[in-house]
């Protein structure tokens, strides 16, 4: 039975959002607000932002401002609220003549509570005055580092908020953000003029991500292994260049995935129209540049894969965190190769300002760091943002549980022998040849490959030749990337990529000294025991797999007829949760975290029917 209280906060929040507590700092946040302070806010993706301002905006008599800068997003949300029985409206350049009549006539009415606005539309002759004429009583900033030109998604048109304030000093301000440095969040105080807010800084752990590196050597074998273990789930696979996201879509969709590439080389109807198949759930894989970035708030992304490797941790973590914000488990898996690193450096090399480059490679350096560390993901994570990762219990903790060196730890092997074939065939290759060659024809020499090029040099005749057959080429390029790691070897990006050796891979040769080498990890998929492990860790619930299905293919339906996303009817958490208790009635229904007052009336005999038939 739904538990009621006196406090209308968690009243409200049942009856419109169907939640029944708080994310962490929603409720200070709230509480601060509506005792007619500023506020900044900086909560996760995922964290839950949004409800800081909707959820208030009911308690209060007059109109909440929300100003935002993703256009697409303003009808979603909007969209999103009128389901849960919220009054909401939005004004942007995308609205009709006369929607935007109509919008402003239920504004003069006073029949709407929330209303998201471009920054742009705020720019506009005549706006403060109309606004003026409102009861505006409150407003939300969100991205709000938007208006810093020291972060990453500068808006010029933010720079009108300051105006807002001045015309409007006695109107509270919250400012939201997932990302904010230092710098930006001092640009965000003082250009709103909010020298007086309290900062809510909420823990930028995920704890429903898990996260995973593995060696790429057959990235496409190694993606379809990931999908494997998602099937009917949507995600995004982040890569490097525009041409690799198309290449990867196209390949993905050869093989029945349905998937689409996402860039800035498109037109803008193109990626709106590609974001809203990917909303809709039309398509399954979205295979992006960096471009797919602040816009993407669908919460049921499952997994974030990343077939290159990202530019430095900030990005990593952004990128990865568009995955699970509905709080169910979801997965992120980074597909490393050393040969990344050195694409990245040479671009970092042609920077021309000497501190830009210096900053850029050391943030290289931390991420590569990351890739290649056998510490917990999560701990290191977290150090980065300079948290201290913190169990379940509270207290300091070095392991998650959950990534892949929690799950997995690799052991290291006596890796003598492999050492010393590897770095003498470089040395022999040299000898014979004059020139060095690159990890990959090393690796061919030894398993005895009979390609062109090794005849053509003669380095069948090597004494080294054919004398590794007793491991694969992905092996030996693996233990390679390894003896590079470790500073025996090393990837001369001036000279084509050739291996040399290092002056301490010379030394073990000589003295024939023991060398420890983490075994590779090739395989991209977890073992059935593993994997349950980790996603109880994630907190996954126990659930009826088929009555979830089946709750599915009926939200589907409900979906495409309203014309709206599926997760807004209700979300993958709470099918979960519908589908774990198998509820016979309205009531029992009622108590079910995501069903509110609304929804109820909307879809509750609807979703009985499901559960009975
Ligand atoms: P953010 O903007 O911080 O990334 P959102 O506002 O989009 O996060 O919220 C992410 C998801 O979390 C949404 O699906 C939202 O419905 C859900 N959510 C927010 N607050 C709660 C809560 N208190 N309990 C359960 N789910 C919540
Ligand atoms: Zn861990």
């Amino acid at each position: 039975m739904l538990f009621r209280t006196k406090d209308p906060l968690t009243t409200k929040l049942k009856e419109h959002f169907g939640f029944s507590t708080f994310r962490p700092l929603q409720r200070e946040i709230m509480e601060e607000t509506l005792a007619g302070k500023d506020a900044l806010a900086l909560l996760p993706t995922g964290g839950g932002k949004s409800l800081c301002y909707q959820l208030p905006a009911l308690m209060r008599e007059g109109l909440t401002l929300v100003i935002s800068p993703l256009i697409a997003l303003m009808k979603d949300q909007v969209d999103a609220l009128v389901e849960n029985g919220v009054s909401a409206a939005y004004l942007n350049s995308s609205l009709s003549e006369n929607s935007s009549k109509e919008t402003w006539r239920r504004l003069y009415r006073g029949e709407i509570k929330i209303l998201y606005l471009s920054p742009e539309r705020l720019l506009l002759q005549g706006m403060f005055d109309t606004l003026a004429t409102l009861s505006l009583e409150f407003v939300a900033v969100d991205e709000a580092h938007c208006i810093s030109s020291w972060g990453h998604d500068f808006r010029p048109e933010y720079r009108a908020l300051r105006a807002l304030r001045e015309r409007f000093p006695a109107v509270p301000i919250l400012a939201l953000t997932a990302s904010a440095t230092e710098r930006v969040r001092g640009d965000i105080i003082e250009m709103l003029g909010m020298q007086a807010a309290r900062h809510f800084v909420a823990s930028f752990n995920r704890p429903n991500l898990s996260y995973r590196v593995i060696p790429r050597v057959t990235p496409m074998k190694q993606i379809l292994e990931v999908l494997a273990d998602h099937k009917d789930e949507t995600g995004i696979i982040y890569c490097l260049s525009r041409a690799k996201t198309e290449a990867v879509a196209a390949d993905l969709s050869k093989r029945g995935i349905k998937a689409e590439a996402y860039h800035a080389g498109l037109t803008s109807q193109q990626r709106d129209q590609r974001q809203e198949l990917f909303t809709r759930d039309e398509i399954q894989v979205m295979v992006a540049t960096i471009a797919f970035g602040m816009g993407v708030d669908k919460p049921d992304v499952r997994f974030v894969i990343h077939h290159d490797l990202p530019k430095n941790i900030e990005s990593y973590y952004q990128e990865t965190g568009r995955a699970g914000r509905d709080g169910l488990p979801s997965e992120c898996v980074l597909l490393y190769s050393s040969a990344d690193a050195a694409k990245l450096r040479n671009f970092i090399d042609q920077l021309t300002d000497p501190v830009e480059r210096a900053v850029a490679s050391k943030q290289l350096t931390t991420m590569l760091n990351f890739a290649e560390g056998s510490e917990c993901r999560r701990v290191a994570l977290l150090r980065y943002f300079g948290e201290t990762y913190q169990g379940t219990d509270g207290a300091a903790a070095e392991t998650c549980g959950s990534c892949d060196n929690c799950l997995t730890p690799r052991t290291e092997i006596d890796a003598t022998e492999i050492a010393q074939k590897f770095l003498s065939c470089v040395l022999r290759v040299q000898k014979l040849s004059g020139f060095s060659v690159g990890l990959a024809h090393i690796a061919d020499i030894l398993t005895g490959a009979g390609n062109e090029k090794i005849k053509r040099w003669q380095h069948d005749t090597l004494s080294t030749y054919g004398a590794g057959r007793g491991m694969s080429k992905v092996q030996w390029l693996y233990y390679a990337r390894e003896l590079v790691s470790k500073g025996f070897l090393r990837v001369n990006q001036e000279r084509f990529n050739v291996a040399e050796i290092t002056p301490a891979g010379l030394e073990i040769l000589k003295t024939r000294e023991t060398v420890r080498l983490r075994e590779p990890l090739l395989t991209s998929g977890l073992s059935a025991e593993t994997r349950s492990a980790q996603r109880k860790k994630l907190g996954a619930i126990e659930f009826d797999t088929d009555i979830f299905e089946k709750l599915r293919v009926w939200r589907v339906g409900v979906a495409r007829e309203k014309g709206i996303p599926a997760y807004m009817i209700f979300s993958d958490a709470t099918l979960q949760a519908i589908a774990s208790r198998n509820p016979s009635s309205l009531r029992s229904l009622e108590g079910i975290n995501g069903i509110g007052e609304k929804k109820l009336s909307l879809y509750g005999e609807q979703v009985l029917d499901v559960l009975n038939a």
